[in-house]
Parts: C-alpha cells; sequence; structure tokens
C-alpha cells in the first residue's frame, strides 16, 4: 500500500541543486554520472612483479630484465618476445606483456627472473585490461542514487567535483500532547520531556528529508488546527501523538477538518498500531503527505522506518527502497508473541560480524513497553515476530528491521 503510494512521490521529482563533491555524502544524485573515458584507463597492473609473455615465463628459464614502469609513468615497452619488464601495482602494461607475475613469485638473479619451479602463470593474470570496469561514455551511478563513500570515490574519477542531487524534500514534525515540555525545560509533575521531535528529526534527516520541526501543539482542537494548516507548507508531514482512540486524541478530526484524505487509521502491527496515512491539500495543487504517528517513542520510531521513510525516500528521489529486513539466527528462545493478528516489532540487539557462515545474532532486549526509551538505546534492530508465531526457539532464523 504504502509502496504503491511512494511510486506515486517518485514521479514528482524535487527540484534539483548542485552540490560540492566533499558535501554530496547523503544526497540523492539527480543526474546520471558517466565514465568519462575508460576504466582502468590503462591495462593496469595489480601486483609488484614483472611483466612478461605467459608462455615464456612458464618455462621456468632465466628471462632478461629489458625495462621498469612504475605508476604514474605512460604505457611504456613493448616487452621484446622472451624478456620481462619490472612492473609496479597500478603502473600501466607495457605493449607485448600479457601477464604479470608477482615478485614474491620469482627468482631475481643478476638482471634476470625466473618463476619458481612450484609457480605457475597463465595469460591474463594480474592484468585489468583497460576499459574492464567501465567504458567512456558508460552510466556509471544512476538518477535517484542514494550518495555514500563509494559513489563520491567513483565520481572524484570521473571528474565531477560537484553533483546534481535532488533538494531534500522539507519535513514539517509537529509533536502534539499537552505532558510535553521541551528537552532544556525542567518537567512538572506529570509532564515529560518531548524525545519524538529531536528523534524525528534525526530520523528525517537520515532517510533523506529536511527537518522542520514546530513548536508542540496542545491537545486543543483550535491549537492544532492552526498548527497543521502551518505544517501543510511542507514536503511531507509527520504528526506525534493525538492518534490512538483517548478522550485528547484530536488529530484525526483535526485533519478531516483540513481536507485531509486518509489512506489508512490503523495498522496491524504492536507497537504503532493507530498510526494514520494520509494527504493534505497544500495549496496551489500541491499534496502533502502525511503520516500520523502514535505518541509512544518506540511505536513512533517502528512506524516511522515501516511506513514513512520509504514515503520520504521516495520524495527524495531515493531509487533503492526501504524498509531494510534482514535474516539473523535468534540467541534465546522467546515467547513474547502479542495479540493474535498483530505482527510485532519488538527492540533487539544483533551482533553482526560474527563467524563466518554464520548469520548474525539476534536477541531482545528487556523492555518495559513502547515508551522504554532505555530499551530503544540499548537495541540496534527490531525483531520481526509473525502475527501467528506462538513462540519462536533459539537457533531459529527470524527476521530484523534494521535501522
Ligand atoms: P499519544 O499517542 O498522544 O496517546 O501518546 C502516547 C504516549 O506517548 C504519551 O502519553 C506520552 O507518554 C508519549 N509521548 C507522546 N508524545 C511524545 C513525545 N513527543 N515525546 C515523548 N513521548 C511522547
Ligand atoms: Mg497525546
Amino acid at each position: 500500500m504504502v509502496a504503491a503510494h511512494a511510486a506515486e512521490w517518485a514521479r514528482r521529482r524535487p527540484t534539483v541543486e548542485r552540490v560540492e563533491l566533499g558535501k554530496a555524502a547523503g544526497r540523492v544524485l539527480a543526474k546520471p554520472i558517466c565514465a568519462d573515458r575508460d576504466q582502468p584507463p590503462f591495462a593496469r597492473s595489480t601486483r609488484d612483479g614483472f611483466a612478461c609473455r605467459a608462455a615464456d615465463v612458464s618455462t621456468h628459464g632465466f628471462l632478461p630484465i629489458v625495462g621498469s614502469t612504475r605508476a604514474g609513468l605512460a604505457p611504456a615497452g613493448p616487452v621484446p618476445p622472451g624478456s620481462a619488464w619490472e612492473i609496479m601495482t597500478g603502473a600501466p602494461v607495457p605493449a607485448g606483456a600479457d601477464a604479470v607475475v608477482m615478485i614474491e613469485h620469482v627468482e631475481v638473479l643478476e638482471g634476470r627472473i625466473r618463476l619458481l619451479p612450484s609457480r605457475k602463470i597463465s595469460s591474463g593474470e594480474n592484468i585489468v585490461p583497460q576499459g574492464a570496469q567501465a567504458r567512456k561514455g558508460d552510466v556509471l551511478i544512476p538518477v535517484g542514487t542514494a550518495i555514500t563513500f563509494a559513489q563520491i570515490a567513483l565520481a572524484a574519477t570521473c571528474g565531477c567535483a560537484a553533483l546534481d542531487v535532488f533538494a531534500r524534500p522539507r519535513v514539517a514534525i509537529l509533536t502534539t500532547g499537552d505532558e510535553l515540555v521541551s528537552v532544556d525545560s525542567d518537567p512538572a509533575p506529570g509532564q515529560i520531556r518531548n524525545s519524538n521531535a529531536p528523534m524525528l528529526a534525526a530520523m528525517v534527516a537520515a532517510a533523506g528529508g529536511e527537518p522542520w520541526v514546530l513548536p508542540t501543539a496542545a491537545d486543543d482542537a483550535q491549537a492544532l488546527d492552526k498548527s497543521l494548516a502551518e505544517a501543510a507548507q511542507a514536503d511531507m508531514l509527520l504528526i506525534s501523538g493525538g492518534v490512538s482512540a483517548g478522550k485528547f486524541d484530536l488529530v484525526e478530526p483535526a485533519l478531516a477538518r483540513l481536507g485531509a484524505k486518509f489512506h489508512f487509521t490503523g495498522v496491524r502491527i504492536q507497537p504503532g498500531k493507530p498510526l494514520v496515512f494520509g494527504e493534505l491539500p497544500g495549496g496551489k495543487g500541491r499534496i502533502v503527505p502525511l503520516f500520523g504517528l502514535p505518541g509512544n517513542p518506540v511505536s513512533s520510531a517502528v512506524t516511522f522506518l515501516l511506513f514513512a521513510a520509504p514515503v520520504l525516500g521516495a520524495l527524495a528521489g531515493r531509487l533503492e527502497g526501504t524498509p531494510r529486513f534482514a535474516l539473523a539466527s535468534l540467541a534465546a528462545d522467546s515467547d513474547k508473541h502479542g495479540k493474535p493478528g498483530l505482527t510485532r516489532f519488538l527492540p533487539a540487539s544483533c551482533t553482526f560480524g560474527g563467524a563466518e557462515n554464520e548469520l548474525p545474532e539476534v536477541a531482545l532486549v528487556a523492555w518495559q513497553g513502547s515508551g522504554d526509551l532505555a530499551a530503544l538505546a540499548r537495541s540496534n534492530c527490531f525483531l520481526v515476530i509473525p502475527e501467528d508465531a506462538h513462540r519462536l526457539q533459539a537457533g531459529e532464523i527470524v527476521r530484523i528491521l534494521l535501522p
């Protein structure tokens, strides 16, 4: 359902801006990056050693060293038949050679080399042919790619000192609740600090948006109408709290007064069941996708990752989708099945980088329910407990949701 909407938002491409390469990490590419020359631009040695004909050196007889090329020098040669050419890693392989023998695999004696009797070499070994990685003009990074260190390196190789990226969608974050005070306040009895605003701002930034945190709205129809009308100027709207069935959960009626269209008003998951997804008219024909996230912090986090992040990613022009799931092996028996019919997403800690050929191991963290931020901070993923699971056993392969 959300995926279908995400595709729709993706078609409304955001505007394009230019950023320096050094500031492009985390942005989304708006124009493809093409190879400005072959990669590698010349047949490249991957080893320090000797360029030669594989057939010549395979006789294990001595070959005279007739030249030398180090990295940075222009392609040289040719290597005459029956001879060897000293070469360094990254240097262009001289014409005539079809292999590079590693320095460790030869005996060097008085300007000559000989392949050690225990060693073999075949044509092409330790050489990356010109253009093997990419041909001049090839599209190397398509539009919609989220830029990480790898794309930055490739763009640099192609001579791109600045990149065309999509402007980040501006995401309004409106927290609601009479109990909330700001992070720099001392809460009075019954009050709590607003942790969802900074949490969601961080999640929005990570998902490719530009967070716009609005002042908290009171649980009051007028206050909500005013705040929501302002928030509708954004490209996307996240509302925290006020979507449950309580007496002071006034968000849905307020959205309806502003002309919101609701796609759904509840999901079969726990935590996060009261999630609302819809859209608001933003003026001038604009449509603003909106999520009403349940206020409990773990509910907000889970529903953001599962539902809001994919829509935001699409709005940001990202090609690859979220949420990200993986498989892991369960560390201990669990009987944490929830209410029938609800898939659970419980804070869990996964040990990555374990033994070779073994799945990462995941364990639930102890928690006191969806307000437990200390548990959330001890977790690095969410264990997915299928709605029909009654008991999960240690060693079972389970799904995890990655942040
Ligand atoms: P609600 O979804 O509005 O019913 O909120 C449920 C509970 O989540 C509240 O009683 C608070 O304890 C908590 N909560 C709501 N909003 C926030 C927030 N912005 N930061 C931290 N906790 C919140
Ligand atoms: Mg509330």
